[in-house]
Parts: structure tokens; C-alpha cells; sequence
């Protein structure tokens, strides 16, 4: 069985979920995994700010647009009327159950709740769909077998066991359609797996069942080799392996949810990134190996703040290290990239809520430095300890760009540099021009 997550835009209007059908109605059996329709997610987010304020007349107003919006989907969407009806009934629903919150106080849990109406909203439309133009589907509840733990992390033992047991309800089925983004977590409440979470449905599900395949579809033909908005000329990366994807989606290449490949690497299952509005595009395959060793991509990630640590007391001691590293731990603040003299480190952070707790804290160690607006530049390949050459080539392309740190052999697919941001651009431009 393959898993097929399609992305907001790939069910962004009536149409494309009318062109939706032809990339799923095959005999190969599927789950399908749908995100909410674009913009809603956004949409039901200011909807909860209100609530949250208090803002009632904003909340009703946000509400009567989101539900006109609906309207005319539908209205595209069906053809015969006994469909409409149903979709029309299904809506007024969920615009209700968005009203109810007038009246009571607002929790979290509701904001969860409000969340997850878009991708149920999705996917039954879509299921309603396929019931008139006579496609057999059977609708999943991912509330059913989507399952956090205490740490907030999949609970994969319960997520294997419960979905097991909603597939077996259907044996002769081939097409399952379920929500993306949407679980319940350890307490039993409704919650979600963060913005973007949708493809980290599809690969927690492809782990679980021991899927042939997992597809992430969604606007753009396959992860480029670089920033497509900045440098012309990108093309689609062919294969990745597991590593050196999740390096690319973590630094930057906003395609990919970037704790999604964990699942299919724990499985060993192939990713395959594909586009909608190209459907017979290549795309990016992910899996085990990395194929051909050269240098695959460049990717940046902006809003980082680098803080160099000055200390006489790192000299020739031990635990320095661990202190600096504590204070961060503390503070839940993760660490990027890290280099080290015998004097100083420096490190990079992307979340500077805890900034000034942490350089308090610091400064009982050494003088401390701060750099804000600094952008990380991760050049992404097959790097082994035993090939020559490639650090060459990077910082021979970079040789008229100012660089405040390096990091290479952390792993064997990464090289990472930290540049001004003012800098990025002509980084990205002229890596593209040395490396491809
Ligand atoms: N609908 C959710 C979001 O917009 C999840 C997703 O699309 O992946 O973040
Ligand atoms: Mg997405």
C-alpha cells in the first residue's frame, strides 16, 4: 500500500480537487492524506486569535467569511443537488460548531478543536466528491489512530495498533482517504502535529503500516538544488538520501516538513517528492543511499544569531563545554552550528526568546558577543571523510564573501556557513555559479 499526501494548494479550489481524482483513481492501493484546502489553516487561526481576545464581533465577521468561501467551493465542487445538500448540511455543521465558541470561555484545547476543522472539512468534501462521481473511498478518521505521547512526539506503537485495526474494518477496500496535521494527544484531547504537519502524517502513517511508498505532493516539481526565488536556473535534485534531505529541510528548502523523514528512515521507505500541476515530472526521490558523489544542494536559513563565548578560564579545562551547553539546555533553546578555539566557541541559535536569559547567564563565563540578522548557508552532498576537494570548491566560490563561521565534518552531508544576511543572496548566487 502506498501513502499520497496532497498539500493545501493540490486541494486549493473545486477544480484542483476535481484534478486530484485522476493522480489517485488506479487500482494501487492507497491512503491518501489530505491537508486543509490553502489559506484555511491561516483562516481558522485568526478565528481562535479573536476568541482568545475576546473579540467576539471579529470572531462572527471571520466566521461569515469563512463559511461564504466554503459556499462557493461547494457550489463548484457538486454537480447534482442531493451532493450540495449534504455538503451545505456538513458545513453549516462546522460553521455552528466555529459559532459555539461565542458563548464559552476559549482554552487551548478549543483552539486545537478550531484547528482541526480544516482538514476534516477537506477531506469529507473530497470524500463526498468521490462518492458522486461513483469512486469507492472509505473516509479514515485520523482522530481514531493518530496518537501523541507525553513528549509531544508520534506515539508509534499505539499510531501501528490502532490503524491496523481501522484498515482491517475495510478488507476488500483499496482507496482511504484521512486528515493530515490532526491527532490526539496523550491526554486524549484533540491536537495537531504543528504548522506544516501534514507530511509528517503521511510518513508517520507509510512507517506504520510498512507503506511500499510514501508521495508528497505538492506544488513545486521535487526539492531544488537551490533557493528557486533567489538564484535562476535551479533545477529538481533527482535523489537524496534520508540525511541529506532532512538537512535540506531543516535548513531551508520549505518543501518538506522537516522532522517528516524521520519515520520513512526509520523504515527504510522511499519518499518521492512530486508535483500536481506537473504530475509527470520526476520530482525528488528520497531514500537510503545517496546516489552519485558530488554536491547535491544549497539551501539557507535566515533569522539565526550567532554568540561567540570568550573565556580565559576554556584554556586546557574540562566542562566548559557542557556549562555553555546547559545554560542553553535550561533555557530550551537548541543549538545549529557550533566552532571552537581553545579560547572561544560560538554557536547559532534560531529562537531568541530566551536571548537575554541566556547571555545573562553567560557572561558569569567570559565576554560574550552577539550577531543578529545571520543566515545560514548549508551546502548539502555526499561529503565522506575520505573524498578530497569539496571544501575547496565551496570556499573558493565564496572567496569574496565575508563568512563569520564554518562547520564541516559535523556530519558527512553538510558543510554549513553563517554569513551577514545582507551577504545571503550573493552567497547563494555565487555557490550556484562554483558548485553546478
Ligand atoms: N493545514 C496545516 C497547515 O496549514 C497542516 C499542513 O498543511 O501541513 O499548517
Ligand atoms: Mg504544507
Amino acid at each position: 500500500m502506498k501513502v499520497l499526501k496532497f498539500g493545501g494548494t493540490s486541494v486549493g479550489s473545486a477544480l484542483r480537487m476535481h484534478k486530484l481524482v485522476e493522480l489517485i483513481n488506479n487500482n494501487e492501493p492507497k491512503i491518501v492524506v489530505l491537508s486543509a484546502m490553502s489559506g484555511t489553516t491561516n483562516a481558522l487561526v485568526e478565528i481562535a486569535n479573536a476568541f482568545h481576545q475576546r473579540n467576539f464581533s471579529r470572531a462572527t465577521e471571520l466566521i461569515k467569511a469563512f463559511e461564504n468561501n466554503y459556499l462557493n467551493v461547494i457550489d463548484e465542487l457538486f454537480a447534482t443537488i442531493t451532493s450540495l445538500h449534504k455538503a451545505e448540511k456538513f458545513l453549516e455543521e462546522k460553521i455552528d460548531l466555529l459559532h459555539s465558541f461565542s458563548k464559552k470561555g476559549f482554552s487551548n484545547a478549543d483552539e486545537c478543536l478550531v484547528l482541526a476543522q480544516g482538514e476534516l472539512i477537506s477531506t469529507t468534501l473530497f470524500h463526498y466528491y468521490l462518492e458522486e462521481i461513483k469512486i469507492e473511498s472509505v473516509l479514515l478518521p485520523a482522530l481514531e489512530f493518530m496518537r501523541t505521547d507525553a513528549n509531544e512526539e508520534p506515539d508509534m506503537k499505539q499510531i501501528e495498533k490502532l490503524i491496523e485495526e481501522e484498515l482491517k474494518k475495510y478488507p476488500s477496500q483499496k482507496l482511504f482517504i484521512t486528515q493530515g496535521y490532526i491527532c490526539k494527544n496523550a491526554k486524549g484531547e484533540i491536537d495537531n502535529l504543528k504548522r506544516g504537519g501534514s507530511d509528517y502524517t503521511a510518513t508517520i502513517i507509510g512507517a506504520a503500516i510498512d507503506s511500499s511508498e510514501i508521495q508528497i505532493w505538492t506544488d513545486i516539481d521535487g526539492m531544488h538544488n537551490n533557493d528557486p526565488r533567489v538564484v535562476k536556473n535551479t533545477h529538481p535534485i533527482a535523489q537524496l538520501s534520508f540525511d541529506e534531505a532532512a538537512e535540506l529541510a531543516y535548513f531551508g528548502a520549505k518543501i518538506l516538513h522537516p522532522t517528516c523523514i524521520l519515520p520513512a528512515k526509520d523504515k527504510k521507505i522511499p519518499v518521492r517528492l512530486l508535483n500536481t500541476m506537473q504530475p509527470e515530472a520526476a520530482g525528488t526521490l528520497i531514500n537510503k543511499e545517496s546516489q552519485g558523489d558530488n554536491i547535491k544542494a544549497v539551501a539557507a536559513k535566515d533569522g539565526i544569531t550567532a554568540i561567540k563565548i570568550k573565556s580565559g578560564r576554556m584554556l586546557l579545562a574540562y566542562g566548559f563545554l557542557s556549562t555553555v551547553f546547559e545554560i542553553f539546555e535550561r533555557n530550551k533553546t537548541s543549538i545549529d552550528m557550533i566552532t571552537t578555539s581553545e579560547v572561544a566557541v560560538s554557536l547559532t541559535i534560531d529562537n531568541t526568546k530566551n536571548l537575554e536569559k541566556i547571555l545573562e547567564e553567560l557572561k558569569e563565563f567570559g565576554t560574550v558577543d552577539v550577531d543578529e540578522n545571520q543566515t545560514i548557508i548549508c551546502i548539502v552532498g555526499d561529503f565522506e571523510a575520505d573524498k578530497q576537494g569539496y571544501a575547496v570548491k565551496v570556499f573558493d566560490s565564496l572567496k569574496n564573501i565575508p563568512i563569520r563561521m564554518i562547520s564541516y565534518g559535523g556530519s558527512e552531508n553538510n558543510i554549513s556557513v553563517l554569513v551577514n544576511s545582507e551577504f545571503k543572496n550573493q552567497a547563494l548566487v555565487a555557490l550556484n555559479e562554483g558548485l553546478f
